[in-house]
Protein backbone atom coordinates (compact mmCIF):
# COMPACT_ATOMS: atom_id res chain seq x y z
CA UNK A 1 0.00 0.00 0.00
CA UNK A 2 1.37 3.48 -1.04
CA UNK A 3 0.30 5.40 2.21
CA UNK A 4 2.06 8.93 2.57
CA UNK A 5 4.14 8.64 5.81
CA UNK A 6 3.90 11.61 8.06
CA UNK A 7 7.35 12.52 6.84
CA UNK A 8 6.35 13.05 3.12
CA UNK A 9 3.39 14.44 4.20
CA UNK A 10 5.08 17.25 5.78
CA UNK A 11 7.70 17.60 3.16
CA UNK A 12 4.41 17.52 0.45
CA UNK A 13 3.56 20.63 2.80
CA UNK A 14 6.99 22.93 2.68
CA UNK A 15 6.10 25.57 -0.52
CA UNK A 16 8.35 25.23 -2.95
CA UNK A 17 9.77 28.84 -3.74
CA UNK A 18 9.45 28.65 -8.21
CA UNK A 19 10.48 32.12 -8.30
CA UNK A 20 14.10 30.83 -7.58
CA UNK A 21 15.85 30.50 -11.11
CA UNK A 22 17.94 27.32 -10.66
CA UNK A 23 21.22 27.84 -9.87
CA UNK A 24 22.54 25.13 -12.10
CA UNK A 25 20.95 26.72 -15.17
CA UNK A 26 22.25 30.19 -14.29
CA UNK A 27 26.26 29.32 -14.06
CA UNK A 28 25.42 27.56 -17.12
CA UNK A 29 24.34 30.69 -17.78
CA UNK A 30 27.34 32.77 -17.43
CA UNK A 31 29.40 30.01 -18.71
CA UNK A 32 27.08 30.66 -21.97
CA UNK A 33 27.54 34.50 -21.43
CA UNK A 34 31.28 33.97 -21.54
CA UNK A 35 31.58 31.63 -24.37
CA UNK A 36 29.87 34.27 -26.47
CA UNK A 37 31.64 37.52 -25.43
CA UNK A 38 35.00 35.51 -26.52
CA UNK A 39 33.32 34.16 -29.87
CA UNK A 40 32.07 37.96 -30.71
CA UNK A 41 35.75 39.42 -30.03
CA UNK A 42 37.47 36.03 -31.74
CA UNK A 43 34.92 36.57 -34.85
CA UNK A 44 35.25 39.80 -35.18
CA UNK A 45 39.23 39.86 -35.00
CA UNK A 46 39.22 36.86 -37.33
CA UNK A 47 37.00 39.06 -39.67
CA UNK A 48 39.66 41.84 -39.14
CA UNK A 49 42.29 40.43 -40.02
CA UNK A 50 40.81 38.73 -42.81
CA UNK A 51 39.61 41.91 -44.76
CA UNK A 52 43.29 43.50 -43.94
CA UNK A 53 44.87 40.64 -45.34
CA UNK A 54 42.48 41.09 -48.30
CA UNK A 55 43.69 45.03 -49.06
CA UNK A 56 47.04 44.02 -48.24
CA UNK A 57 46.40 41.15 -51.40
CA UNK A 58 44.37 44.29 -53.24
CA UNK A 59 46.97 47.00 -53.22
CA UNK A 60 49.82 44.51 -54.24
CA UNK A 61 47.91 43.50 -57.40
CA UNK A 62 46.53 46.60 -57.92
CA UNK A 63 50.32 48.18 -58.20
CA UNK A 64 51.37 45.59 -59.96
CA UNK A 65 48.70 46.37 -62.73
CA UNK A 66 50.13 50.06 -63.02
CA UNK A 67 53.83 48.69 -63.08
CA UNK A 68 52.83 46.32 -65.72
CA UNK A 69 50.86 48.75 -67.81
CA UNK A 70 53.43 51.46 -66.98
CA UNK A 71 56.34 48.79 -68.11
CA UNK A 72 54.61 48.99 -71.93
CA UNK A 73 54.26 52.59 -72.13
CA UNK A 74 58.03 53.25 -71.26
CA UNK A 75 58.68 50.71 -73.89
CA UNK A 76 56.32 52.23 -76.38
CA UNK A 77 58.25 55.28 -75.82
CA UNK A 78 61.55 54.12 -75.60
CA UNK A 79 61.12 52.38 -78.97
CA UNK A 80 59.71 55.37 -80.85
CA UNK A 81 62.67 57.53 -79.39
CA UNK A 82 64.77 55.23 -80.75
CA UNK A 83 63.43 54.17 -84.04
CA UNK A 84 63.43 57.74 -85.18
CA UNK A 85 67.22 58.06 -84.51
CA UNK A 86 67.21 54.20 -86.00
CA UNK A 87 65.45 55.64 -89.39
CA UNK A 88 67.86 57.99 -90.18
CA UNK A 89 70.90 55.69 -89.24
CA UNK A 90 69.18 53.27 -91.89
CA UNK A 91 69.19 55.85 -94.73
CA UNK A 92 72.39 57.32 -93.71
CA UNK A 93 73.95 53.49 -94.12
CA UNK A 94 72.30 52.60 -97.06
CA UNK A 95 73.50 55.99 -99.00
CA UNK A 96 77.00 55.36 -97.26
CA UNK A 97 77.06 52.24 -99.25
CA UNK A 98 75.95 52.82 -102.57
CA UNK A 99 77.84 56.46 -102.79
CA UNK A 100 80.86 55.57 -100.96
CA UNK A 101 83.09 57.98 -98.39
CA UNK A 102 84.34 60.07 -100.86
CA UNK A 103 85.82 63.46 -99.58
CA UNK A 104 84.51 65.43 -102.19
CA UNK A 105 80.73 64.92 -100.37
CA UNK A 106 81.55 65.14 -96.64
CA UNK A 107 80.43 68.42 -96.31
CA UNK A 108 77.38 68.04 -98.17
CA UNK A 109 76.67 65.06 -95.60
CA UNK A 110 78.01 67.01 -92.78
CA UNK A 111 74.90 69.07 -93.83
CA UNK A 112 72.77 66.83 -93.99
CA UNK A 113 73.31 65.14 -90.62
CA UNK A 114 73.18 68.66 -88.91
CA UNK A 115 69.95 69.08 -90.26
CA UNK A 116 68.76 65.94 -89.53
CA UNK A 117 70.10 66.62 -86.24
CA UNK A 118 68.00 69.63 -85.66
CA UNK A 119 64.56 67.70 -86.24
CA UNK A 120 65.16 65.31 -83.19
CA UNK A 121 64.99 66.85 -80.06
CA UNK A 122 66.10 63.88 -78.44
CA UNK A 123 69.75 63.22 -80.43
CA UNK A 124 72.60 64.81 -79.58
CA UNK A 125 74.45 63.82 -82.65
CA UNK A 126 74.67 61.62 -85.76
CA UNK A 127 78.59 60.23 -86.44
CA UNK A 128 80.06 58.65 -89.14
CA UNK A 129 83.45 56.65 -88.60
CA UNK A 130 85.33 54.83 -91.27
CA UNK A 131 86.94 51.59 -90.84
CA UNK A 132 89.95 52.82 -88.79
CA UNK A 133 87.53 54.39 -86.64
CA UNK A 134 88.45 57.64 -88.00
CA UNK A 135 85.91 60.67 -87.28
CA UNK A 136 84.80 60.97 -91.34
CA UNK A 137 81.46 63.14 -90.21
CA UNK A 138 79.24 64.58 -87.77
CA UNK A 139 75.89 66.51 -87.08
CA UNK A 140 77.84 69.30 -85.27
CA UNK A 141 79.71 70.63 -88.25
CA UNK A 142 82.81 70.92 -86.24
CA UNK A 143 85.92 69.04 -88.55
CA UNK A 144 87.58 66.68 -85.68
CA UNK A 145 90.74 65.62 -88.03
CA UNK A 146 92.53 62.95 -86.59
CA UNK A 147 89.90 62.00 -83.74
CA UNK A 148 89.41 57.99 -83.69
CA UNK A 149 86.62 56.43 -81.89
CA UNK A 150 87.97 52.66 -82.89
CA UNK A 151 88.30 52.11 -79.18
CA UNK A 152 84.39 52.71 -78.07
CA UNK A 153 82.45 49.57 -77.47
CA UNK A 154 79.73 49.91 -80.93
CA UNK A 155 82.91 50.63 -83.24
CA UNK A 156 84.50 47.34 -81.98
CA UNK A 157 80.77 45.67 -81.93
CA UNK A 158 80.03 46.28 -85.71
CA UNK A 159 83.95 45.69 -86.87
CA UNK A 160 83.61 41.90 -85.67
CA UNK A 161 79.62 41.20 -85.83
CA UNK A 162 78.64 41.08 -89.80
CA UNK A 163 75.02 41.72 -88.26
CA UNK A 164 73.63 44.49 -90.01
CA UNK A 165 70.73 45.27 -87.29
CA UNK A 166 70.85 48.13 -84.90
CA UNK A 167 72.75 47.97 -81.86
CA UNK A 168 72.71 49.67 -78.35
CA UNK A 169 75.60 50.18 -76.43
CA UNK A 170 76.64 50.63 -72.98
CA UNK A 171 75.96 54.67 -72.16
CA UNK A 172 79.05 56.85 -72.50
CA UNK A 173 79.68 60.40 -71.75
CA UNK A 174 80.23 62.43 -75.05
CA UNK A 175 83.63 62.78 -76.28
CA UNK A 176 82.36 66.38 -78.26
CA UNK A 177 79.75 67.38 -75.49
CA UNK A 178 80.61 65.61 -71.95
CA UNK A 179 76.85 64.68 -71.38
CA UNK A 180 75.65 61.31 -70.59
CA UNK A 181 74.28 59.94 -74.30
CA UNK A 182 72.96 56.31 -75.71
CA UNK A 183 74.66 54.40 -78.50
CA UNK A 184 72.54 53.46 -81.53
CA UNK A 185 75.24 52.52 -83.89
CA UNK A 186 74.66 50.25 -87.63
CA UNK A 187 77.29 48.79 -89.22
CA UNK A 188 78.32 50.16 -92.99
CA UNK A 189 79.89 47.84 -95.36
CA UNK A 190 81.61 47.97 -98.76
CA UNK A 191 79.92 46.26 -101.53
CA UNK A 192 82.16 43.21 -100.99
CA UNK A 193 81.02 43.36 -98.02
CA UNK A 194 84.05 44.06 -95.59
CA UNK A 195 83.60 46.30 -92.65
CA UNK A 196 83.67 49.86 -93.78
CA UNK A 197 82.78 52.13 -90.65
CA UNK A 198 79.88 52.29 -88.40
CA UNK A 199 76.91 55.03 -88.78
CA UNK A 200 76.34 56.13 -85.06
CA UNK A 201 73.19 58.08 -83.53
CA UNK A 202 73.67 59.37 -80.17
CA UNK A 203 70.46 60.15 -77.87
CA UNK A 204 70.73 62.30 -74.89
CA UNK A 205 70.10 60.50 -71.90
CA UNK A 206 68.50 63.06 -70.05
CA UNK A 207 65.85 62.74 -72.55
CA UNK A 208 64.68 59.62 -70.32
CA UNK A 209 65.59 60.63 -67.02
CA UNK A 210 63.18 63.95 -67.76
CA UNK A 211 60.45 61.82 -68.61
CA UNK A 212 60.85 58.99 -65.97
CA UNK A 213 61.78 61.48 -63.31
CA UNK A 214 58.18 63.17 -64.21
CA UNK A 215 56.34 59.89 -63.19
CA UNK A 216 55.71 59.16 -59.15
CA UNK A 217 57.44 56.65 -58.08
CA UNK A 218 57.93 57.34 -54.92
CA UNK A 219 60.71 57.44 -52.44
CA UNK A 220 62.56 54.30 -53.55
CA UNK A 221 60.77 53.73 -56.75
CA UNK A 222 63.35 52.33 -59.96
CA UNK A 223 62.69 52.91 -63.70
CA UNK A 224 65.71 50.77 -65.44
CA UNK A 225 66.01 51.16 -69.55
CA UNK A 226 68.64 47.94 -69.57
CA UNK A 227 70.48 46.15 -72.73
CA UNK A 228 70.14 42.66 -73.45
CA UNK A 229 73.44 41.56 -72.07
CA UNK A 230 71.81 43.15 -68.61
CA UNK A 231 73.59 45.82 -68.50
CA UNK A 232 72.19 49.16 -67.60
CA UNK A 233 71.76 51.73 -69.54
CA UNK A 234 69.60 54.55 -67.79
CA UNK A 235 68.37 54.35 -64.22
CA UNK A 236 66.12 56.49 -62.37
CA UNK A 237 67.25 57.47 -60.07
CA UNK A 238 70.03 58.51 -62.01
CA UNK A 239 73.88 57.58 -60.41
CA UNK A 240 76.74 57.85 -62.88
CA UNK A 241 78.43 54.84 -61.14
CA UNK A 242 75.48 52.55 -62.23
CA UNK A 243 75.32 53.61 -65.57
CA UNK A 244 76.79 50.33 -67.47
CA UNK A 245 76.30 48.24 -64.28
CA UNK A 246 75.62 44.70 -65.29
CA UNK A 247 71.98 43.05 -63.76
CA UNK A 248 72.58 39.30 -65.52
CA UNK A 249 72.46 37.48 -61.80
CA UNK A 250 69.32 40.21 -60.65
CA UNK A 251 66.04 38.51 -60.42
CA UNK A 252 64.78 40.24 -63.94
CA UNK A 253 67.52 38.09 -65.75
CA UNK A 254 67.78 35.26 -63.74
CA UNK A 255 63.76 34.96 -62.53
CA UNK A 256 61.75 36.82 -64.43
CA UNK A 257 62.81 37.05 -68.40
CA UNK A 258 63.82 33.31 -69.00
CA UNK A 259 59.75 32.73 -68.56
CA UNK A 260 58.13 35.82 -70.24
CA UNK A 261 59.40 38.65 -71.94
CA UNK A 262 57.08 41.02 -70.36
CA UNK A 263 55.19 40.48 -66.81
CA UNK A 264 54.99 41.60 -63.22
CA UNK A 265 55.89 40.42 -59.96
CA UNK A 266 57.23 40.76 -56.27
CA UNK A 267 61.20 40.53 -55.90
CA UNK A 268 63.90 42.17 -53.69
CA UNK A 269 66.20 43.69 -55.76
CA UNK A 270 70.12 42.66 -56.47
CA UNK A 271 71.72 45.90 -56.55
CA UNK A 272 70.41 47.56 -53.02
CA UNK A 273 68.23 44.57 -51.23
CA UNK A 274 64.71 46.33 -51.37
CA UNK A 275 61.77 44.81 -51.97
CA UNK A 276 60.00 46.27 -55.05
CA UNK A 277 56.60 45.59 -56.76
CA UNK A 278 57.84 45.49 -60.69
CA UNK A 279 56.77 45.32 -64.10
CA UNK A 280 59.13 44.65 -66.91
CA UNK A 281 58.56 44.79 -70.68
CA UNK A 282 61.18 43.87 -73.34
CA UNK A 283 61.19 46.96 -75.98
CA UNK A 284 60.16 45.52 -79.66
CA UNK A 285 62.98 45.98 -82.17
CA UNK A 286 65.67 46.68 -80.01
CA UNK A 287 67.84 44.82 -77.45
CA UNK A 288 66.00 46.78 -74.38
CA UNK A 289 64.28 46.08 -72.03
CA UNK A 290 62.53 48.37 -69.38
CA UNK A 291 61.97 47.85 -65.86
CA UNK A 292 59.99 49.59 -63.38
CA UNK A 293 59.64 48.77 -59.94
CA UNK A 294 58.31 50.75 -56.57
CA UNK A 295 59.29 49.81 -53.11
CA UNK A 296 56.88 47.38 -51.45
CA UNK A 297 57.28 49.58 -48.00
CA UNK A 298 55.76 52.81 -50.50
CA UNK A 299 53.25 50.15 -51.81
CA UNK A 300 51.64 48.74 -48.85
CA UNK A 301 52.02 52.56 -46.75
CA UNK A 302 48.82 53.90 -47.59
CA UNK A 303 46.94 49.93 -46.45
CA UNK A 304 49.35 49.84 -43.38
CA UNK A 305 47.70 53.54 -42.16
CA UNK A 306 44.48 52.28 -43.14
CA UNK A 307 45.05 49.23 -41.43
CA UNK A 308 46.25 50.51 -38.30
CA UNK A 309 43.34 52.78 -38.15
CA UNK A 310 40.95 50.09 -38.54
CA UNK A 311 43.24 48.21 -36.13
CA UNK A 312 42.77 50.84 -33.83
CA UNK A 313 39.06 51.05 -34.08
CA UNK A 314 38.73 47.17 -33.32
CA UNK A 315 40.54 47.57 -30.38
CA UNK A 316 38.29 50.18 -29.51
CA UNK A 317 35.24 48.34 -30.32
CA UNK A 318 36.88 44.99 -28.21
CA UNK A 319 37.76 47.06 -25.59
CA UNK A 320 33.91 48.37 -25.36
CA UNK A 321 32.48 44.92 -25.78
CA UNK A 322 35.24 43.48 -23.15
CA UNK A 323 33.82 46.08 -20.65
CA UNK A 324 30.46 45.93 -20.86
CA UNK A 325 30.61 41.71 -21.21
CA UNK A 326 32.59 41.99 -18.00
CA UNK A 327 30.01 43.96 -16.35
CA UNK A 328 27.37 41.52 -17.60
CA UNK A 329 29.02 38.35 -16.43
CA UNK A 330 29.93 40.32 -13.24
CA UNK A 331 26.24 41.07 -12.68
CA UNK A 332 25.19 37.44 -13.38
CA UNK A 333 27.57 35.74 -11.21
CA UNK A 334 26.35 38.30 -8.58
CA UNK A 335 23.15 37.09 -9.34
CA UNK A 336 23.91 33.55 -9.68
CA UNK A 337 26.04 34.17 -6.04
CA UNK A 338 22.31 35.72 -4.65
CA UNK A 339 20.16 32.61 -6.21
CA UNK A 340 22.87 30.77 -4.03
CA UNK A 341 22.95 32.36 -0.77
CA UNK A 342 18.80 32.39 -1.29
CA UNK A 343 18.67 28.92 -1.99
CA UNK A 344 20.56 28.55 1.02
CA UNK A 345 18.37 30.32 3.02
CA UNK A 346 15.39 28.03 1.32
CA UNK A 347 17.04 24.98 2.26
CA UNK A 348 17.54 25.95 5.99
CA UNK A 349 13.74 27.49 6.05
CA UNK A 350 12.30 23.80 4.58
CA UNK A 351 14.35 22.93 7.66
CA UNK A 352 13.36 24.74 10.25
CA UNK A 353 9.72 24.35 8.35
CA UNK A 354 10.00 20.51 9.07
CA UNK A 355 11.19 20.72 12.60
CA UNK A 356 8.24 23.32 13.18
CA UNK A 357 5.48 20.85 11.37
CA UNK A 358 6.56 18.14 13.17
CA UNK A 359 6.32 20.13 16.79
CA UNK A 360 2.92 21.25 14.93
CA UNK A 361 1.50 18.05 14.43
CA UNK A 362 3.33 15.46 17.16
CA UNK A 363 2.19 15.12 20.20
CA UNK A 364 4.40 16.09 23.17
CA UNK A 365 3.65 13.11 25.96
CA UNK A 366 3.32 10.20 23.88
CA UNK A 367 5.40 11.09 20.53
CA UNK A 368 2.08 9.76 18.41
CA UNK A 369 0.63 12.37 16.22
CA UNK A 370 -1.76 15.31 17.47
CA UNK A 371 -5.00 15.77 17.23
CA UNK A 372 -4.53 18.37 14.58
CA UNK A 373 -2.23 15.81 12.50
CA UNK A 374 -5.34 12.87 12.72
CA UNK A 375 -8.07 15.95 11.46
CA UNK A 376 -5.98 16.66 8.92
CA UNK A 377 -5.00 13.13 8.30
CA UNK A 378 -8.88 11.83 8.68
CA UNK A 379 -10.46 14.29 6.11
CA UNK A 380 -7.75 12.95 3.37
CA UNK A 381 -7.96 9.31 4.04
CA UNK A 382 -11.93 10.05 4.00
CA UNK A 383 -11.29 11.80 0.56
CA UNK A 384 -9.23 8.84 -0.83
CA UNK A 385 -11.44 6.34 0.14
CA UNK A 386 -14.43 8.06 -1.35
CA UNK A 387 -12.16 8.53 -4.77
CA UNK A 388 -10.96 4.66 -4.90
CA UNK A 389 -14.10 3.41 -3.08
CA UNK A 390 -12.13 1.41 -0.42
CA UNK A 391 -12.77 0.99 3.24
CA UNK A 392 -11.68 3.30 5.97
CA UNK A 393 -11.78 2.43 9.50
CA UNK A 394 -11.29 4.03 12.86
CA UNK A 395 -10.63 2.74 16.41
CA UNK A 396 -11.46 5.12 19.64
CA UNK A 397 -9.71 3.82 22.51
CA UNK A 398 -10.25 5.27 26.10
CA UNK A 399 -8.14 4.21 29.31
CA UNK A 400 -10.33 2.75 31.50
CA UNK A 401 -10.94 3.68 34.96
CA UNK A 402 -7.62 6.37 34.75
CA UNK A 403 -9.09 9.00 36.45
CA UNK A 404 -8.93 6.68 39.40
CA UNK A 405 -5.53 5.97 38.10
CA UNK A 406 -4.73 9.10 38.58
CA UNK A 407 -5.68 9.25 41.84
CA UNK A 408 -4.34 6.60 43.15
CA UNK A 409 -1.19 6.68 41.37
CA UNK A 410 -0.50 10.29 40.80
CA UNK A 411 0.03 12.50 37.60
CA UNK A 412 3.60 11.17 36.94
CA UNK A 413 2.30 7.83 36.57
CA UNK A 414 -0.74 8.40 34.87
CA UNK A 415 1.57 10.05 32.34
CA UNK A 416 4.07 6.76 32.34
CA UNK A 417 1.13 4.91 31.75
CA UNK A 418 -0.28 6.90 28.83
CA UNK A 419 3.07 6.65 27.53
CA UNK A 420 3.24 2.79 27.87
CA UNK A 421 -0.11 2.53 25.82
CA UNK A 422 0.88 4.59 23.23
CA UNK A 423 3.67 2.66 22.40
CA UNK A 424 1.59 -0.99 22.88
CA UNK A 425 -1.01 0.76 20.13
CA UNK A 426 2.11 1.44 18.18
CA UNK A 427 3.47 -1.82 18.48
CA UNK A 428 0.64 -3.63 17.26
CA UNK A 429 -0.14 -1.40 14.13
CA UNK A 430 1.77 -2.58 11.28
CA UNK A 431 0.97 -0.79 8.17
CA UNK A 432 2.85 2.03 7.19
CA UNK A 433 -0.47 3.85 6.01
CA UNK A 434 -1.91 3.52 9.45
CA UNK A 435 -1.59 5.86 11.99
CA UNK A 436 -1.99 6.34 15.59
CA UNK A 437 -3.33 9.78 17.30
CA UNK A 438 -3.80 10.71 20.49
CA UNK A 439 -7.13 12.25 20.54
CA UNK A 440 -6.94 13.81 23.69
CA UNK A 441 -6.48 12.97 27.32
CA UNK A 442 -6.54 9.45 27.79
CA UNK A 443 -8.59 9.08 24.52
CA UNK A 444 -6.14 7.53 21.70
CA UNK A 445 -7.90 6.93 18.10
CA UNK A 446 -5.92 4.70 15.36
CA UNK A 447 -7.08 5.79 11.66
CA UNK A 448 -6.81 2.39 9.58
CA UNK A 449 -6.88 3.34 6.06
CA UNK A 450 -7.75 -0.11 3.46
CA UNK A 451 -9.22 -2.14 6.37
CA UNK A 452 -12.92 -3.14 6.77
CA UNK A 453 -15.15 -3.65 9.94
CA UNK A 454 -13.68 -7.27 10.29
CA UNK A 455 -10.08 -6.24 10.30
CA UNK A 456 -10.60 -2.81 12.17
CA UNK A 457 -12.11 -5.01 15.30
CA UNK A 458 -9.19 -7.39 15.11
CA UNK A 459 -6.52 -4.72 15.32
CA UNK A 460 -8.68 -3.46 17.88
CA UNK A 461 -8.72 -6.53 20.10
CA UNK A 462 -4.90 -7.22 19.38
CA UNK A 463 -4.42 -3.70 21.24
CA UNK A 464 -7.10 -4.44 24.29
CA UNK A 465 -5.26 -7.81 24.88
CA UNK A 466 -2.24 -6.83 24.74
CA UNK A 467 -2.81 -3.51 27.57
CA UNK A 468 -4.43 -5.88 29.24
CA UNK A 469 -0.95 -8.28 28.79
CA UNK A 470 1.40 -5.75 30.25
CA UNK A 471 -0.26 -5.80 33.38
CA UNK A 472 -0.09 -2.91 34.68
CA UNK A 473 -1.25 -2.76 38.37
CA UNK A 474 -4.35 -0.33 38.61
CA UNK A 475 -5.71 -1.51 42.17
CA UNK A 476 -8.52 1.30 42.03
CA UNK A 477 -9.91 -1.06 38.76
CA UNK A 478 -11.95 -4.17 38.90
CA UNK A 479 -9.40 -6.19 36.83
CA UNK A 480 -6.30 -5.01 38.69
CA UNK A 481 -4.49 -3.95 35.87
CA UNK A 482 -4.65 -1.30 33.07
CA UNK A 483 -7.28 -2.05 30.66
CA UNK A 484 -8.64 -0.37 27.56
CA UNK A 485 -12.02 -0.21 25.94
CA UNK A 486 -12.13 0.14 21.98
CA UNK A 487 -15.20 1.76 19.76
CA UNK A 488 -14.84 0.25 16.16
CA UNK A 489 -16.22 1.96 13.80
CA UNK A 490 -15.87 1.51 9.51
CA UNK A 491 -16.22 3.58 6.79
CA UNK A 492 -19.52 3.20 4.89
CA UNK A 493 -20.14 5.14 2.03
CA UNK A 494 -23.87 4.75 2.14
CA UNK A 495 -24.35 6.92 5.28
CA UNK A 496 -21.17 8.24 6.54
CA UNK A 497 -20.01 11.62 5.17
CA UNK A 498 -18.08 13.40 7.25
CA UNK A 499 -14.84 12.58 9.73
CA UNK A 500 -17.32 13.72 12.32
CA UNK A 501 -19.83 11.23 11.78
CA UNK A 502 -17.29 8.48 12.08
CA UNK A 503 -15.80 9.75 15.14
CA UNK A 504 -19.41 9.78 15.93
CA UNK A 505 -20.12 6.41 15.62
CA UNK A 506 -16.83 5.16 16.58
CA UNK A 507 -17.89 7.24 19.74
CA UNK A 508 -20.84 5.34 20.60
CA UNK A 509 -19.56 2.04 20.22
CA UNK A 510 -16.72 3.37 22.67
CA UNK A 511 -19.72 4.25 25.04
CA UNK A 512 -21.25 0.79 24.56
CA UNK A 513 -18.13 -0.86 25.63
CA UNK A 514 -18.03 1.51 28.78
CA UNK A 515 -21.26 0.32 29.57
CA UNK A 516 -20.97 -3.05 29.18
CA UNK A 517 -18.20 -3.48 31.58
CA UNK A 518 -15.02 -1.54 29.87
CA UNK A 519 -11.79 -3.53 28.77
CA UNK A 520 -13.86 -4.91 25.18
CA UNK A 521 -13.86 -3.87 21.45
CA UNK A 522 -17.36 -2.90 20.34
CA UNK A 523 -18.39 -2.16 16.61
CA UNK A 524 -20.26 0.50 16.18
CA UNK A 525 -23.65 -0.52 14.42
P1 LIG B 1 -13.94 5.50 32.26
O1 LIG B 1 -13.52 4.09 32.55
O2 LIG B 1 -15.38 5.67 32.22
O3 LIG B 1 -13.26 6.04 31.04
O4 LIG B 1 -13.40 6.26 33.51
P2 LIG B 1 -12.37 7.36 33.57
O5 LIG B 1 -11.95 7.68 34.88
O6 LIG B 1 -11.22 7.01 32.63
O7 LIG B 1 -13.15 8.53 32.92
P3 LIG B 1 -12.92 10.06 32.73
O8 LIG B 1 -12.91 10.37 31.26
O9 LIG B 1 -13.89 10.74 33.60
O10 LIG B 1 -11.49 10.38 33.27
C1 LIG B 1 -10.40 10.69 32.45
C2 LIG B 1 -9.30 11.07 33.31
O11 LIG B 1 -8.05 10.95 32.65
C3 LIG B 1 -9.36 12.49 33.78
C4 LIG B 1 -7.96 12.87 34.03
O12 LIG B 1 -7.61 12.84 35.39
C5 LIG B 1 -7.14 11.82 33.29
N1 LIG B 1 -6.31 12.40 32.34
C6 LIG B 1 -6.66 13.00 31.20
N2 LIG B 1 -5.53 13.45 30.55
C7 LIG B 1 -4.44 13.10 31.29
C8 LIG B 1 -3.06 13.27 31.15
O13 LIG B 1 -2.54 13.84 30.17
N3 LIG B 1 -2.28 12.78 32.13
C9 LIG B 1 -2.76 12.15 33.19
N4 LIG B 1 -1.96 11.65 34.13
N5 LIG B 1 -4.06 11.98 33.35
C10 LIG B 1 -4.92 12.44 32.45
MG1 LIG C 1 -12.17 9.40 28.79
MG1 LIG D 1 -11.39 6.70 30.61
Amino acid sequence: MGHPSIKDRIENTVVAAPWLPDLVESRFRVRHAVLLLVAVCLSMTAIATWEAWNSRQYHLHDKEVAMSNLAQTLASQARASIKQADTLLFTLVDRLENDGMDPARIPRLQRLLSAQRSELPQLHGLFVFDEEGRWVANSNGTDVQGANNSDREYFAFHRDHPDRGPHIGPSIKSRSSGEWIMTVSRRINHPDGRFAGVALATIYLSHFLELYDSIDMGSNGVINLIADDASIIVRRPFKESEVGTSLANGPLFTQLLPGASYGTATVKSYLDGVERVVGYRRVEGYPLIVFVALDKEDVLAGWRQETALSAGILLLLLMFLGGLGYRLIRFMKQQSHIQSVLLDAREKLIEVNRSLELLALEDALTGLSNRRQFDLFILAEMGRARRTQTHLALLMIDVDHFKNFNDRYGHVAGDECLRNISAIIQDNIKRPGDLPARYGGEEFTVVLPGTDYVGAFLVAEKIRRAVQQANIEHKESPEGMVTVSVGVCAYDMASQHSPDDLIGAADKALYVAKASGRNMSVIAN
